[in-house]
């Protein structure tokens, strides 16, 4: 077995060069088979717990692999379970979606789907029980009196004046505060640990506060509400999870949840492990911020494209595979770092290269006109759909005298190494013909809006002719006439420096230029196989998707990925 901590180095080792792992191995996967083996656990229960306050991300992802992956490898299973314990920011709408999400990143709970607010009354039962055994109190303290009670890091807490009241009183005022006889903040349960530990969380935490909110699933039955902590055991202990996987923040909680299943009569002892959260560059993984978000309406919704969210992901396109291997790669550790949005784009294009079909698209139209081919004639040629795949066959695209090439491949001047056109270069159009440029028409501004062109018949589906004549650059286009108009949408990081709000306001770190909006593309015809929701790569572009605002009068594309590989570039330079 890998020592731990060996491992945690490897781990961030491989995570920091971005190289994919050899076998699936990990500290908590060495820690499952050691149980397994040493018949401390018979078989493997996960859960994957997200709070229903918020459309999931791909922090989640991480999670969710991690959690149904392990219980999947051991044979186990893993729940999804809602942690609704705090009524007042909790929806349907994201119970929905978060459903919706697990399923899509293919992702499978079965019959074992939970809610927490189903163990309100064990709960409450279990707190009376505490009460009963002299373990908790209620506390008249308010919210402020209580923090300023518990002390700081370097400083002892004190004890509260109502630490030692009578346990009937205590019972009596905790049934009160669950008839809701008391005002929000007057009282609180309390757990009786102790108020000079050096661990904050073992400082009489609070497990009960008083709501008068409506619960999405409880209505106004309850006017109390477990705490994250007193909830988040006892429903692992209930469910019988044996291993409860969270992120790091939780380490300094876990000696509290340890208390709290050894005091009560729970009917199975789960553990719980800790792992490094994702954190992703040039973006924010963090619910409360990405509401912000949503609210201020910086972004289009939940699943705007450019939000770091599984839904946004799904409508940028992003196969769930791309994710999932994503999060493979960079596995899992104890160690924080910041991953780089590169390697996410890396293994979309991985996974798109593989099942794509190609199509020709022109983003920024430029006419061309090819004076020596026959007006109001027009030809179809033959151009591969996937040369990685040559099941997916071939089509005939359309050709005729005027067609449509990207601004940017033509340069008056050109610069040193630009081989595309410009006046008397001659380019390849791909699986079409050979042009020469001979004219460049501007308007009254001195834009160039046409080049007139002409072509060599000799060299059709754009092969060499027979002088063996040669060119440097192969340039998509489509035919005039019978392009499609199209908006095509591409997207750049959401924020423009890679940790955003390290002074505490993302919104001044909102990257301007994170959305460009081409609103008259030109694509090849017969895209409706294409709108269908297949990703597609554009020929020298990228790989796009068709969005959900797409009209049949006019499709709306998102670019998923560039096709150049940054991630790449960015390990040669570092
Ligand atoms: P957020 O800060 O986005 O609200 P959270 O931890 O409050 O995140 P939960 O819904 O409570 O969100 O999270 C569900 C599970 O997902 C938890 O077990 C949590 O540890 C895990 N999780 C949340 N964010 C990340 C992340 N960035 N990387 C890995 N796991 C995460
Ligand atoms: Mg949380």
């Amino acid at each position: 077995m890998t020592d731990s901590d060996t491992d945690t180095k490897e781990t961030g080792q491989a995570k920091e060069t971005g190289q994919a792992k050899e076998t699936g191995q990990d500290f908590i996967r060495d820690i499952i088979a050691a149980d397994l083996a040493e018949g401390r656990e018979k078989t493997v229960i996960t859960r994957f717990p997200p709070e229903p306050n918020g459309y999931l991300h791909i922090g989640h992802a991480k999670s969710m692999c991690l959690n149904f992956g392990v219980a999947d490898e051991f044979g186990g299973h893993c729940n999804l379970r809602f942690d609704d314990t705090n009524p007042a920011k909790e929806e349907h709408e994201y119970i929905d979606s978060i459903q919706a999400d697990v399923r899509w990143l293919g992702f499978d709970w079965g019959d074992n789907l939970y809610f927490a607010s189903d163990n309100f009354e064990v709960l409450y039962g279990w707190a009376e029980h505490l009460i009963s055994a002299g373990l908790a109190y209620v506390d008249d303290l308010s919210p402020e009196e209580i923090r300023d009670y518990r002390g700081t890091l370097t400083e002892a807490g004190r004890n509260s004046p109502y630490r030692d009241r009578p346990i009937a009183e205590s019972l009596d005022l905790f049934r009160r505060m669950r008839a809701g006889e008391f005002a929000e903040g007057s009282r609180a349960l309390r757990v009786k640990i102790d108020m000079a530990s050096g661990n904050m969380n073992l400082r009489d935490p609070v497990i009960y506060r008083i709501l008068h909110a409506e619960h999405p699933r409880t209505g106004s039955d309850w006017h109390i509400y477990p705490t994250y902590d007193f909830a988040h055991g006892q429903s692992d202990a209930i469910e019988g999870v044996t291993h409860s996987l969270c992120t790091l923040e939780f380490e300094d909680h876990r000696p509290l949840y340890d208390w709290l299943v050894d005091n009560l009569p729970v009917p199975h002892r789960p553990r719980q492990y800790e792992f490094a959260r994702l954190n992703l560059a040039y973006t924010v993984l963090s619910k409360r911020r990405l509401i912000e978000l949503v609210e201020a309406s910086h972004v289009a919704g939940w699943d705007d494209p450019r939000m770091p969210t599984i839904s946004g992901l799904r409508r940028r396109g992003y196969p769930a595979s791309a994710l999932r291997e994503f999060i493979n790669r960079i596995g899992v550790a104890k160690s924080e770092n910041l991953i780089d949005m590169a390697l996410l784009e890396y293994c979309a294009r991985e996974s798109l290269n593989l099942v794509a079909e190609r199509r020709m698209a022109v983003l920024d139209p430029l006419k061309l006109v090819i004076e020596n081919y026959p007006e109001g004639e027009s030809e179809t040629l033959e151009a591969i759909n996937n040369p990685q795949d040559p099941s997916a066959g071939s089509r005939q695209v359309p050709f005729s005298r005027e067609i449509y090439v990207e601004a940017a491949d033509f340069m008056e001047e050109p610069a040193k190494k630009f081989y595309r056109l410009s006046p008397g270069r001659e380019v390849r159009l791909r699986y079409a013909y050979f042009v020469t440029c001979r004219e460049v028409i501007k308007n009254e501004q001195g834009e160039v809006v046409e080049l007139r062109c002409t072509y060599d018949p000799e060299t059709r589906g754009g092969n060499n002719p027979p002088d063996g004549r040669k060119v440097k650059a192969t340039l998509h286009w489509v035919s005039a006439a019978h392009a499609e108009h199209a908006e095509v949408r591409l997207y750049d990081h959401l924020f423009k420096v890679p940790v955003p709000g390290a002074d505490g306001n993302v919104i001044d770190d909102l990257n301007p230029d994170s959305l460009t909006v081409l609103k008259d593309c030109r694509l090849e015809p017969n895209i409706a196989a294409i709108t269908s929701g297949e990703a597609i790569q554009f020929e020298r572009l990228g790989y796009f998707r068709a969005d959900p605002d797409s009209t049949a009068e006019k499709p709306v594309f998102n670019r998923i990925v560039p096709l150049r590989d940054s991630w790449a570039k960015l390990q040669a330079k570092t």
